[in-house]
């Protein structure tokens, strides 16, 4: 670990690791449900110490995580596979595009890693329960990592999330609370359990660290491509907190000199859950009034982090664009056919954004490689393909009857 302190993203004021926990203790109190976070912290680390320290022969990526590790519980979360996919690339003209396959994850989803370091801060910091708010990954995660700590997880996740994901958070043994409402309600309601009733918030963007977790994602991006900075980085969107971990992750390699330049992220919504889409392109807020993307992980009305990833995606010289779910489980489709990784669909929903980036004026080049972040397992959401497939039907099993 590196000696770090938080620095508040809107008003720039810091504070040391102990003094807050959530938001700015200035801006934080001006947050109201409903409204994307503001006061939300960043770890900045003694950069020059990193920059002395890591030798990519060597790599010592503790010296990037602000979490002791004797406090990381013993799951093995992320260090998940990058692979070329060839048979998908020249069809888009790309002769250098990768899937980075983030649903081999424990839990099966890139949650896995904001989950693994908000329950090491817990353990920390002597709490025993950490309470999260979800559309369903980011619940299973937080299920399957206390599962492997003696931390308690509580969870609140919207009624209608796939069965999978609830199926998941009760056999890793969290006590689930399914609630009656929308992602933003159960967001709203664990907020004010933690403040009256305690334990640590896992709420994506409200806990630092998850922002931290999540950019591991990025160094092993950058470590996979042989220490290069890919040329571009598509990213599905939801509360943004991806995005912007991914960024936090090179913007980390950058501050320590080890990188010259950083990738341009493409951040793809779903056309009903487009909050972050409509924000960066007007400069104006405005909730998604009905997200009712069959991508339940992306299905937001007010993305807490959509502050944060306007400026990553200024940062790094990026773009988003929209896609409609026609379009989202095609890609999921075309993901599986030709590379044989099966992702959810808000995990192809990066893919379907490259499909149509690359369909339009502003094609990547493909001067260096594109990634795309394949964000969770497919299994978790087999109905979603099911509404434009069919399973053959059974037939005897007699060979002259077969007409293949
Ligand atoms: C949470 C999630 C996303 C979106 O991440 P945000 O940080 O909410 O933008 C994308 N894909 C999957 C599979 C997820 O679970
Ligand atoms: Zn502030």
């Amino acid at each position: 670990m590196t000696p770090f302190s938080y620095r508040c993203t809107d008003c720039g004021r810091t504070f040391s690791r102990d003094e807050v926990r959530y938001l700015c203790l200035d801006c934080g109190p001006t947050y109201r449900p409903g409204m994307p976070l503001v006061g939300v912290l960043e770890a900045v680390f003694d950069y020059p110490s990193i920059a002395k320290s890591f030798d990519p022969a060597r790599p010592d990526w503790d010296l990037f995580c602000p979490v002791e590790r004797q406090y990381h519980p013993p799951i093995q979360v992320g260090n998940t596979p990058l692979g070329r996919v060839d048979r998908l690339g020249a069809t888009l003209g790309l002769s250098s595009l990768w899937v980075k396959n983030d649903g081999l994850n424990p839990s099966g989803s890139l949650k896995d890693r904001a989950s693994y370091l908000v329950v090491a801060e817990a353990r920390r910091l002597g709490i025993d329960l950490v309470v999260a708010a979800s559309t369903g990954n980011a619940a299973s995660a937080l299920a399957a990592v206390c599962a492997s700590t003696d931390t308690k997880a509580l969870i609140f996740v919207p009624e209608k999330a796939p069965k999978a994901k609830l199926v998941q958070m009760v056999l890793y043994g969290a006590q689930v609370v399914p609630i009656k409402g929308t992602y933003d309600d159960a967001f709203a309601l664990s907020l004010e359990y933690t403040a009256q009733r305690g334990g640590l918030n896992r709420n994506t963007a409200y806990h630092p660290l998850t922002i931290e977790g999540k950019k591991t994602a990025g160094l092993e991006i950058w470590a996979q491509l042989g220490y290069q900075v890919p040329e571009a980085i598509l990213v599905s969107v939801g509360d943004g907190v991806i995005l912007g971990g991914v960024h936090k992750g090179f913007l980390d390699l950058h501050r320590a000199g080890l990188i010259d330049r950083l990738p341009r992220l493409i951040g793809v919504q779903a056309e009903t859950s487009d909050a972050i889409h409509r924000f960066v392109t007007t400069g104006v807020y405005a909730d998604a009034a009905n997200p009712t993307t069959r991508a339940d992980s992306i299905s937001v009305t007010c993305p807490s982090n959509a502050h944060g990833a306007r400026r990553a995606l200024q940062e790094s010289a990026g773009e988003t664009l929209t896609v409609t779910d026609a379009e989202i489980l095609e890609a999921q489709a075309t993901l599986a056919a030709t590379s044989g990784i099966f992702t959810e669909p808000a995990g192809a929903t990066a893919l379907a954004g490259l499909v149509k980036l690359q369909a339009g004026p502003r094609r990547l080049s493909g001067s260096g490689p594109v990634v795309i972040l394949a964000t969770g397992h497919g299994l978790k959401d087999v109905d979603a393909p099911l509404s434009r497939i069919s399973i053959p039907p059974a037939v005897e099993p007699v060979l002259e009857r077969l007409s293949l």
